[in-house]
């Protein structure tokens, strides 16, 4: 993977939640991360860039993530949809994935491989390592990409520019969290860039060093 990679943020309302369309140049395959609330953008950038999406990776199972995947799966039914093993059972539940609590029940069509561990995805070009980081939510993955530079992660609500991830929903915990980020993103290159799943994208190696919420700041 020694060629150029673009990664284009699509922002839904009304939580702010990153989709992330990633390809490598050259290449008219792509990627969907975390289709959002607001899929007509996806449709639109994907069409007006005449991309084939390839693989429909969802970090977690949170509405704001997964919104978007029944339309995907509607217009790209070939396109295999992937989850953390723990959240898939959100796909199902407007219970679970917190949109019933929110009055707009959202449902997912299920996913066509669930990833645990150390597992590895591959699809347009792009190989990644599964790691599972609870805390924010039970299942919750990040897609830590081999072989790329600048190294990357589709990190989805773990890791945030200057702050993390919501520990307080049901299945939340604050050390599981922050355990997951100090040992499994903490570790990889300080200019591994952390495309998360609201706001702007930062890196392992600024976090490390300034996050407030991880330093101990804010409680
Ligand atoms: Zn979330």
């Amino acid at each position: 993977m020694s060629s150029t990679y673009h990664v284009r943020r699509i922002v839904s309302a009304p939580f702010a939640e990153n989709t992330f369309v990633a390809r490598f140049e050259g290449r008219d395959d792509c990627l969907i991360v975390d289709p959002g609330l607001e899929p007509e953008q996806i449709v639109a950038y994907v069409e007006r860039e005449q991309l084939k999406p390839a693989m429909i990776l969802n970090t977690h199972g949170h509405a704001d993530h997964i919104a978007g995947n029944a339309e995907m799966k509607r217009l790209w039914p070939e396109c295999p949809l992937v989850i953390g093993r723990g959240d898939a059972p959100k796909l199902s539940s407007a219970a679970l994935n917190l949109s019933l609590g929110f009055g707009m029940p959202i449902t997912s069509p299920p996913a066509d491989r669930l990833l645990d561990e150390g597992d590895i995805v591959s699809a347009a070009g792009f190989e990644f390592k599964v790691a599972e980081i609870p805390g924010h939510s039970i299942g919750h993955i990040v897609f830590i990409a081999r072989g790329a530079w600048p190294p990357f992660v589709f990190g989805g609500d773990v890791l945030f520019a200057g702050s993390t991830g919501r520990w307080d929903f049901p299945d939340g915990n604050r050390e599981q969290l922050f355990h997951g980020i100090r040992t499994k993103l903490f570790t990889l290159p300080d200019e591994t860039v952390v495309y998360p799943g609201h706001g702007q994208r930062t890196t392992t190696g600024a976090e490390k060093s300034n996050n407030p919420v991880l330093n101990g700041d804010y409680e």
